[in-house]
Formats: C-alpha cells, sequence, structure tokens
C-alpha cells in the first residue's frame, strides 16, 4: 500500500526512563527520518512505572476489578507518548501520538491478558501519508463487544510494535531495549553470555517462553506468521543487535539456555484414576484463563494417582481457587503448592538433527547434584524443572557446558 520505507521502532521502559532517555530515543527516531524512512513509534510505559502503578493499586485494593487496572496501566504509556511527541513537534518534526484504540488496535476481551485481532490503524496510515512521525502508545488496546479498553500482559508493547509493523507492510520492526540484543543466556546473570547475531523466529519464540524476556513470545509469533523481521538492540549504545527471522546461515545445536523462575508447581493428589479426569482438571484450568505449562501424571497405585503441573506464579491465587473446587468434585484427597521451583532451558534448532542433547544436559545438572523433578521436550527445546535455590548454579554449567565449551 506505502510506497516509501517504513520502519516501527519500539523503545522499553528503560529507554523511556526520564526525559534525558526521551532524548536519546528522539535521535534514534530522527536518525532514521533522515534516512528517508516514514517512523511509526511504539513506547513503553517510563521506566518501572507500571510496576509502581500496580503497587498503588494494591495499596487501596486487595483485589482491585481487571477493567479498572486496564484503565490504570494503560496510562503509564499514554505519559510516554505524548512527551515523546511534544519533544519531536520541539525538535521541527511532526509528530502526534495516539493510544491503542484510537490507533485501532482491536482485541480480544480479556482484561490483563488481552490478545490483538486485528488492527485497522486509519489514523496510524493518515499521519504517515502526511509525514508526521506517528506514536502509537505500547501495550493497550479495545475490545468492541464490551467496549473497553484492555492491555495485553506484561511486555505487551513488543506485540503492539510488531503487529502494528505487519499491519501496516513495515520492512521491519526494531525493539530498542536496555541490552545490546538477544544473548545465549540473561547477560545480567551471566557475564560471559555471547550476542546472538541472528536467529530464528522458531528458536527465538522458544527462547521467549521459556523465560528470555527480552521478546514477549506473541510479538515473536506475529513476526513469524506475517514474516516481519525483528532487531532487537539498545537505545543506548549504537550496534547492529540480533537479528530475528525466518532462515538463518548456521543453525547452532544449543543457541541458548533460558530460566524462568516466575512459576509454581501444583500437585492434585489421590485422584481416583478414571477416563476423562485430566479432561476435568485442566478444562476447568482452562476456563480461568491457566497458562499450564508441564504436565505430570504419575504411575497409580490401587486406581488412585496424582497429577502435578506448573503455572505462572502470577496465576497462583486463581489456581488454588480452582484446585479447591475441583479436588471436592473429584474427591480427591487434596492437593499442594510449591514455590521453590524454577525451570531451566536448553535451546537449539540443531538439536533436531544431533542426538543425545537431552541426556548431556540430564548428566551436567546430575554432576552438579541438581535434582530434576519435571522434563518437557519440544523438536528443538530441552526444559527442567529443578529447585529455585540451584537455578543460577544450573544456569552457569549449562551455558558453560554447552555455549562457552
Ligand atoms: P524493555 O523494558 O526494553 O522491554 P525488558 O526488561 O522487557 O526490556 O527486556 C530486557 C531484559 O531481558 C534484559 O535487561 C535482560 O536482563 C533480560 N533477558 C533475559 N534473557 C535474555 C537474553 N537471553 N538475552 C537478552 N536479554 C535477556
Ligand atoms: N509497560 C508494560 C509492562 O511493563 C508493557 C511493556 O513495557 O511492554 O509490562
Ligand atoms: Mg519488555
Amino acid at each position: 500500500m506505502f510506497p516509501m520505507k517504513l520502519i516501527v521502532q519500539k523503545f522499553g521502559g528503560t529507554s523511556v526512563a526520564d526525559t534525558s532517555a526521551l532524548k536519546i530515543v528522539a535521535e534514534r527516531i530522527i536518525d532514521r527520518k533522515k534516512q528517508g524512512y516514514e517512523v511509526v513509534v511504539v513506547p513503553s510505559a517510563m521506566g518501572s512505572s507500571t510496576d509502581e502503578l500496580i503497587d498503588l493499586a494494591n495499596e487501596l485494593s486487595a483485589k482491585p476489578t481487571p477493567r479498572e487496572m486496564d484503565m490504570l496501566l494503560s496510562a503509564g504509556e499514554r505519559i510516554t507518548m505524548s512527551l515523546l511527541s511534544m519533544h519531536l513537534n520541539s525538535l521541527g518534526h511532526s509528530s502526534f501520538s495516539l493510544t491503542g484504540s484510537q490507533a485501532g488496535i482491536i482485541t480480544t476481551s480479556r482484561h490483563g491478558k488481552a490478545e490483538i485481532e486485528e488492527i485497522s490503524g486509519e489514523r496510524v496510515r493518515e499521519g504517515i501519508e502526511r509525514g508526521d512521525i506517528v506514536i502509537v502508545a505500547g501495550f493497550q488496546g479495545f475490545n468492541r463487544d464490551t467496549r473497553e479498553i484492555t492491555t495485553l500482559g506484561r511486555g505487551g508493547s513488543d506485540a503492539t510494535a510488531v503487529a502494528l509493523a505487519a499491519a501496516l507492510g513495515a520492512e521491519k520492526c526494531e525493539i530498542f531495549t536496555d541490552v545490546e540484543g538477544v544473548f545465549t543466556a540473561d547477560p545480567r546473570i551471566i557475564d560471559s553470555a555471547k550476542l546472538i547475531d541472528e536467529i530464528t523466529y522458531d528458536e527465538m519464540l522458544e527462547m521467549s517462553s521459556s523465560g528470555a524476556g527480552v521478546l514477549m513470545a506473541r510479538s515473536v509469533e506475529f513476526g513469524r506468521r506475517y514474516n516481519v523481521p525483528i532487531i532487537v538492540k539498545s537505545t543506548f549504545a549504537n550496534n547492529k543487535g540480533t537479528i530475528v527471522k525466518e532462515k538463518i546461515m548456521e543453525e547452532a545445536i544449543v543457541s541458548g539456555v533460558t530460566h524462568n523462575d516466575k512459576e509454581v508447581k501444583f500437585t492434585l493428589f489421590g485422584v481416583p484414576d478414571q477416563p476423562g479426569i485430566a479432561g476435568t482438571v485442566f478444562g476447568s484450568l482452562s476456563e480461568i484463563g491457566t497458562n499450564v505449562d508441564m504436565i505430570v501424571q504419575n504411575v497409580s497405585k490401587e486406581s488412585i494417582t496424582d497429577i502435578s503441573f506448573t503455572a505462572p506464579s502470577e496465576q497462583q491465587k486463581d489456581v488454588e481457587d480452582t484446585l479447591k473446587n475441583i479436588s471436592k468434585k473429584l474427591d480427591a484427597k487434596g492437593y499442594d503448592v510449591d514455590e521453590n521451583i524454577a525451570r531451566i532451558s536448553i535451546i537449539g534448532a540443531g538439536m533436531k538433527s544431533e542426538s543425545g542433547v537431552a541426556s548431556k544436559m540430564f548428566k551436567t545438572l546430575g554432576d552438579n547434584k541438581i535434582n530434576i523433578s519435571m522434563i518437557s521436550t519440544s523438536p528443538i527445546r530441552v526444559s527442567c524443572v529443578i529447585s529455585s535455590s540451584d537455578i543460577e548454579r544450573a544456569l552457569n554449567v549449562l551455558h558453560e557446558e554447552f555455549i562457552t565449551k
């Protein structure tokens, strides 16, 4: 639709933390303008202001309604978008800001975890045609049926940016953050982590889903579905960053080691081992929107079994409420929650054609006296649930074994 070159640039919380950071962001935008690009910008809320807003809500209410939570949290990105636009205007660049709903970002109705369904983007296109820098608030949208503002889940500005890039037919989407790109492990924890120059959507999706918070998993899904190249790089260092795309030159056996310590393990014990039980348990959990991750059903003894699964810590309260009901309904003995668990994963497309990778991972953990309580795999990932107190050590030994060696 647009013959011109178009780019979407997203700036994360640290990149827009204060007015001096916003001035650097403006330079990044103007650089692209000077190169002949039309630019659409997606800012996050300033610094840790989303967390601060959540704290304020919790001071006043034990269980704020999801609707008011979204009204509150969507305000974070609105502050950044208007400040950035004012600054660009003051520098002589024509710019204006839009909320998610003004930009036509249509989502499902689930507050706090809405999914983008469609982007009409009329006002964004009008702005681009006039040559304006259009700034669209990240992390938020609008549901047509409920006529409510929604938010997309933590890290959701990444999804706004890549979905917008897809809808507008942008050449690429740049994700500016506080690290120089995607690393072989979280660079804040592993000093020897290496910057990855290029990675496939499939591998990045596994990395994001298993804890590499640098890109929200859903943004990678949009990138893959619409073939939008995603470039992750630092706002403050002028570097090439990491490119996430369909095909890369060389597929490593293990590209990265990720960890997630924001999950809890639930065990429903003494459940009658009959057909349909798992369906009842996970059906009820899916009704409340639980993102169940790993599942293990024990061997049954005298037609009684235990079922364990992991889910995000933020859903712990809701899952416990549901388990209380299910446990009564199924005449189970009860349930148990283990908060001291974490998940460690290795990811690599080269695993598909290499045998023995999983067993090497188990052996490395075993040699270091790290006990594994659950295992799950995909063709390009192996994950183990271990004790949260072992996570940093596990990350170090696996990074050493599979990346540094
Ligand atoms: P933003 O606010 O810019 O969206 P995030 O905090 O969401 O930034 O994501 C950047 C953070 O992701 C980094 O500070 C880093 O600690 C973390 N991270 C975790 N795993 C990785 C990884 N494999 N590569 C790069 N960063 C990672
Ligand atoms: N401000 C939101 C968050 O902190 C969205 C984002 O930054 O991507 O999760
Ligand atoms: Mg983020």
